[in-house]
């Protein structure tokens, strides 16, 4: 019997979703169809086409894109290893010699990456084994022998052999590395691309947050870093969320500087934290050493006077970056897009810099970020490619689909099939009798060609039942079918929102129900 088979007699083990995953379900899914539907069209009207990149890639792609000291990478990625199909585990306990000489030469090969960590796990494998090795040739008398076989298998099982692979916790380096990996830099510039789909980040889920969570983001790369480009790219994701109501957008900019810059503000940022250490809490007195520029994230009630009295970067930034900082303003009121300025908006990754933003909406509590973005220049150089000016942003399709749900259940609006709780459909045929029942199938197929959404119920019901049922599933009108209506030619469509009749032949229900 294979191991998880349950055992007879046993009552069999329910299955629940992973803590922070969970299921969509209709009819929500229809309100995600919404939202991405009217992604593609706005972002296809700014130029962007579409590109899915795989769901995971070389965990040293994000260690280097996100940062490996961001909290992202270094606690919050599900990785595992490839193991390398070479080293199928090899049973015969004789023959450990050959496997790890076979581990060594696929390290020289480069085939299976190393480095000084597989290096050393190695070594102790291997040292363990002679230990063992010895042992089994005394006859395994030493008492210590079980305990040096255990260990054996322990330190087996840390080797890793193979590449270490991860599911993404966001999309922007693999963006960065297909636009790297199929030359883009030959198209003309900027490339501008966009993703829908989900990412994993193993953080406390809560309302708002999850383990598996969606984005839909978009990245231009390429060209040059006019001021223009950032702010039609803000202009977009404020274009998307007018088209879906969203309500209560407030979008912040900052920018945060360059390599030239920031540095310098940051050391600055430093000294005075110092001088006010004693005052902060644990978390912002680690960061004093580690990342000056999250203090300012802090949400901590007794550091936010602290706070408001430190050194401001737009005070600090060299000519270039306030010029540019100048004119994407400019360009924002322009495109008559509103915005805040918030000089604490520093963003969590290391790549970003110049322009940042976020963008917040209502009805999310304490999560009530819907989108973070911002400019990236050195991220595909940082990744092999050449020196490439980026910005993008990344929204968070969970929380724009909660923000809009709220909103709905205030206005409670009937013509909102999604928040009345009902699927939904056009037609429900309701059919008596075995002639009515070919009749039915022929209109379903023709209701349905023209994108009508049918109910064809498969078994015969009375048509009280069947209209009780077409009502529950919140039909909007009922085709009856019976061996009256079959031999006359003439259906009966019963409207079922105000109960009213009407006959029509079969050639007149398409026209009829499209003037309806
Ligand atoms: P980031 O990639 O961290 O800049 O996040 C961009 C957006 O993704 C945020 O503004 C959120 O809306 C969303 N987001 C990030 N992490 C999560 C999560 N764990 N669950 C749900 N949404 C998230």
């Amino acid at each position: 019997m294979s191991e998880g088979a349950a055992k007879k007699g046993e009552k069999p083990r329910k299955f629940q979703a992973i803590r922070g995953t969970r299921d969509l379900l209709p009819p929500e899914t229809a309100l995600w169809n919404r939202v991405e539907q009217t992604a593609h069209e706005v972002f296809g009207a700014f130029g962007y086409g579409e590109i899915r990149p795989p769901i995971f890639e070389a965990t040293e792609l994000f260690a280097r894109g996100v940062g490996g000291d961001t909290d992202i990478v270094s606690k919050e990625m599900y990785t595992l290893v490839d193991r390398s199909e070479k080293l199928e585990p090899d049973p015969s306990i004789g023959s450990m010699n050959v496997f790890f000489q076979k581990v060594r030469e696929l390290y020289k090969s480069g085939e299976i990456p190393t480095d000084e960590q597989d290096e050393s796990a190695l070594k102790i494998a291997e040292d363990q084994w002679k230990k063992v090795d010895d042992l089994l040739e005394g006859g395994l008398k030493s008492e210590s022998a079980g305990t040096e076989i255990y260990k054996l298998v322990l330190f087996y099982d840390a080797l890793r052999l193979g590449t270490r692979v991860s599911l993404r916790p966001e999309a922007t380096a693999s963006v960065c590395r297909a636009y790297i990996e199929h030359n883009m830099q030959q198209l003309p510039q900027p490339v501008k691309l966009y993703y829908i789909g989900p990412m994993f980040r193993r953080e406390r889920p809560q309302k708002g947050r999850y383990r598996q969570f969606y984005q839909i983001g978009a990245e231009v790369l390429g060209g040059t870093d006019a001021p223009a480009i950032d702010a039609e790219v803000i202009e977009m994701v404020m274009t998307f969320f007018e088209r879906l109501e969203l309500r209560g957008v407030q979008l912040s900019v900052n920018s945060i500087g360059c390599g030239e810059c920031r540095p310098k503000y940051v050391e600055l940022l430093r000294a005075e934290l110092l001088k006010v250490k004693d005052k902060l809490g644990p978390d912002s007195q680690r960061r004093i050493d580690t990342n000056p520029l999250r203090v300012l994230d802090s949400k901590l009630e007794s550091e936010q006077g602290i706070i408001a009295k430190l050194p401001r970067i737009g005070d600090h930034l060299c000519k270039d970056c306030a010029d540019h900082y100048a004119a994407v303003k400019r360009e924002l009121d322009l495109r008559g897009v509103q915005y805040r300025e918030n000089w604490r908006l520093v963003r969590g990754l290391d790549y970003y810099m110049r322009t940042t933003f976020e963008i917040t909406a209502q009805g999310l509590g304490s999560q009530d970020a819907v989108c973070g973005g911002g400019r990236y220049d050195g991220l595909v150089e940082l990744l092999g490619g050449p020196p490439t000016k980026g910005i993008g942003f990344a929204i968070g399709e969970d929380r724009l689909i909660l923000s809009l749900q709220e909103a709905r259940k205030e206005v409670a609006s009937g013509e909102w099939r999604v928040a009345s709780g009902k699927i939904g459909c056009d037609v429900y045929v309701a059919w008596m009798g075995e002639k009515a029942y070919a009749t039915a199938i022929r209109a379903a197929k023709t209701l349905r060609a023209a994108s009508f959404s049918v109910e064809l119920p498969p078994v015969e019901q009375k048509f009280g039942k069947a209209l009780e049922r077409a009502d529950k599933l919140g039909a909007k009108y009922a085709l009856i079918l019976g061996d009256n209506e079959v031999t006359s030619g003439e259906w009966t469509l019963k409207t079922l929102t105000d109960g009213s009749q009407q006959k029509v032949t079969e050639p007149q229900l398409l026209d009829f129900l499209r003037k309806l």
